[in-house]
């Protein structure tokens, strides 16, 4: 890795030094746009799970600055940047390559380089980091952007102008958290007024999932969630009806009878393989289930494939809610100020400083999406 020292800027950034460490406050030096980078002063950044399963070991290099729902205002840009300019407002998203065949047809969220892209903690093209400390390189790049730091490098592809009139410091995971399960719904399985869909797990994703669906006329909207304050809020956002699965009843019953038969749609946000069998149970035949939680790197698919070819159902997995941000996340933004995509309803605010509590209300389910304010 190479660092760069001259026209940098100096960040506070929350560093990550040893697997399983605490997100600890440190200053760096953030190095000048190269020519398709963009220097955002960061407003806002969600907390994603990704960012949690990174701090604890997903194979990303270390030290490095995680952060990936990042939100704020562009303060310089590389020669060959055309989307944004210094003051805009704006989103940062995931990263994707820009000429592979997925990003030629405008599905980057399919971009053959996303992992290294987003997680590799480098610039693919030399290996480099725009982060450093001291002289000695800090991984960053991390989904083209690590912004758990009062400053960001971001590329030009996953930088997304948003307008003034809504609250730019919570607008971040609509880069990621909610565009995911939104996404899944509106983009991937494309379900319509008329449809049923069956939601597994209430956290941010699976309750973007339910923002989506209300969203786009989803007659029948079913979640099953363990956590009662996140039942309830299902409900006020318009879930037709609630399960809990701890309560010993039979979840999967319960929802083929309330859907006449089974749903159109099932989104699986939890990752967790027991509930991917659940999934397809309640599956019409015809239907798709919508694969989103990030399984275990062991899991396996609790069906087989005569289970399958009799039910007729398909797996659909999805990353990013199939989603072009740069298009997806302005629709998102005019639904919301329309009223009816209340994505605010899932969010918490917290100070940056205080990342280490906001990351631990995200693990205890406290909060259900928090946001680190600058
Ligand atoms: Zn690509
Ligand atoms: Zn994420």
């Amino acid at each position: 890795m190479t660092t760069q020292t001259s026209g940098s800027t100096v960040a506070t950034a929350a560093v990550v030094r040893n697997v399983g460490g605490p997100f600890a406050l440190e200053k760096i030096d953030v190095a000048a746009p190269r020519e398709d980078e963009v220097l955002v002063r960061m407003v806002g950044v969600g907390v994603c799970h990704t960012d949690i399963v990174c701090r604890d070991g997903f194979p990303v290099p270390m030290p490095i600055v995680l952060g990936h729902e990042g939100s704020g205002i562009v303060e310089a840009v590389g020669t060959r940047v055309t989307n944004v300019k210094p003051g805009d407002r704006v989103v940062l998203s995931f990263n994707s390559c820009g000429h592979c065949p997925s990003c030629e047809k405008d599905l980057p969220a399919t971009c053959s380089q996303f992992l290294p892209m987003n997680f590799a903690g480098i610039r693919l093209a030399d290996g480099s980091s725009p982060l450093s400390k001291d002289g000695q390189p800090v991984h960053g790049m991390f989904f083209g952007q690590s912004s758990f730091a009062t400053y960001a490098i971001a590329r030009a592809v996953n930088t997304v102008r948003v307008p003034d009139a809504v609250p730019l410091e919570i607008l971040g995971p609509l880069g990621c958290g909610i565009q995911t399960g939104a996404g899944a719904v509106i983009n991937s399985l494309k379900a319509t007024a008329g449809d049923s869909i069956a939601i597994f797990g209430g956290g941010a994703v699976g309750l973007s999932a339910l923002l989506g669906a209300r969203a786009v006329g989803v007659t029948k909207i079913f979640v099953v969630e363990p956590n009662p304050e996140r039942r309830q809020l299902a409900l006020e956002l318009g879930a037709s009806k609630v399960y809990d699965p701890r309560d010993g009843s039979d979840i999967e019953a319960a929802i083929k009878a309330d859907s006449g038969g089974g749903v159109t749609y099932t989104i699986e946000a939890t990752g967790i393989p027991a509930v991917a069998g659940q999934a397809i149970n309640v599956t019409a035949p015809g239907g798709t289930v919508g694969l989103v939680g990030v399984p275990p790197p062991d899991g396996q698919i609790p069906a087989t494939l005569l289970d399958l070819l009799v039910k007729g159902v398909t797996l659909r997995p999805i990353t990013e809610g199939d989603a072009n941000p740069q298009t997806f996340i302005p629709r998102m933004i005019e639904l919301y100020q329309q009223g009816r995509f209340p994505f605010d309803r899932l969010v918490t605010k917290f100070p940056f400083d205080k990342i280490n509590d906001a990351v631990h209300a995200a693990e205890t389910g406290q909060a259900i999406k928090p946001v680190l304010v600058f």
